[in-house]
């Protein structure tokens, strides 16, 4: 019975709402939307919601999903244009539907459907400005000016990740009945192809839960933990009884082993049963990579960094 609360890095827009919540006694599932939708609406926030960076063509496209750790139950949405809170959709898509995943416009249309917040139809500022000055710093002006009606398969090769240390943003909570929930939200990488769907809302990849064994989130390089299952992979190592830091350490040796190439880097966040805590990253600089942690009998989150690896 130990209430915990993990957040990555742009979670520190939101941990103050998780915590109390949690301390208010709320539900894990609960806890985690309390922590997300702060972030999907921080001002500062450029990785994470309607002001994050958009895909190639100018439009925020956001994934976002919840998993109940004790019901294996989850809801996602992928590239969703147009509402604040994907996180709220996400969990709307896990309680009223027979699906776990709705993408692009049947995401949006079912959004409407149960009246989630919209939001301006386009990318906000300063994320819209930023998209182009790279598309003026990329692509020729003969180019530019046909744009978006050219071919952008040469284009995608450029996608960024601008935030590196920072990025999507994650909760995992264990609350006082020992459920444990994950969830995350993220507009992805900048300048992604249209379409493009990350980690995020893959369940077993960017997240996963499990009551009986902890949890996981990734951020970074969505196509690289895709292919290795990776908040699955975490979650299955405790099961099969390694520690918390050495599940985050095998999931880290098999994104290595995946690409042996360096191509941008992943961050691992995992709490186990108990709530014991571990972010450990692959291809970041290091002390770089900051996350948010509370726990009982703590008097107040802290901010800590996460262990980095080399490639
Ligand atoms: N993992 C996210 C994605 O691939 C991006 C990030 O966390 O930076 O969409």
């Amino acid at each position: 019975m130990t209430r915990t609360i993990l957040v990555s890095s742009e979670g520190k827009y939101g941990i103050t709402d998780g915590m109390n919540a949690l301390c208010a006694s709320a539900s894990a599932l609960d806890v985690v939307e309390a922590a997300i939708r702060p972030v999907e609406v921080a001002p500062e926030c450029r990785s994470v919601g309607l002001g994050g960076w958009p895909n190639l063509i100018g439009e925020a496209e956001l994934d976002a999903s919840i998993m109940d750790g004790t019901t294996l139950h989850s809801g996602s949405v992928g590239a969703l244009v147009g509402y604040k809170h994907p996180i709220s959709v996400a969990r709307q898509v896990m309680e009223r539907l027979p699906h776990v995943l709705l993408v692009g416009a049947g995401a949006a249309r079912f959004a409407a459907e149960i009246g989630a917040e919209p939001g301006p139809a386009g990318t906000e500022e300063p994320a819209r400005r930023g998209w182009e000055a790279w598309l003026a710093d990329h692509v020729p002006p003969d180019v530019r000016a046909r744009w978006p009606d050219v071919p952008l398969i040469p284009w995608a090769r450029l996608t960024a990740d601008p935030e590196t240390a920072k990025g999507t943003t994650i909760a995992l909570v264990k609350d006082a009945a020992d459920r444990i929930a994950s969830g995350v939200s993220t507009c992805g990488w900048a300048y992604k192809y249209p379409g493009r769907l990350g980690d995020s809302p893959i369940i077993g990849a960017g997240i996963y839960a499990d009551s009986r064994y902890g949890a996981a989130g990734c951020t970074g390089m969505g196509e690289l933990t895709i292919r290795c299952g990776t908040a699955r992979a975490v979650v299955l190592y405790m099961k099969l009884g390694l520690s918390v830091e050495t599940a985050c350490r095998e999931a880290i040796a098999d994104l290595r082993a995946a690409e042996r190439r360096f191509r941008g880097g992943v961050t691992v966040h995992a709490i186990d049963a108990a709530g014991h805590p571990c972010v450990m990253a692959i291809g970041r600089a290091a002390d770089t990579v900051r996350w948010y942690y509370w726990t009982e009998g703590m008097t107040a989150w802290e901010e800590r960094q996460a262990v980095v690896e080399a490639w």
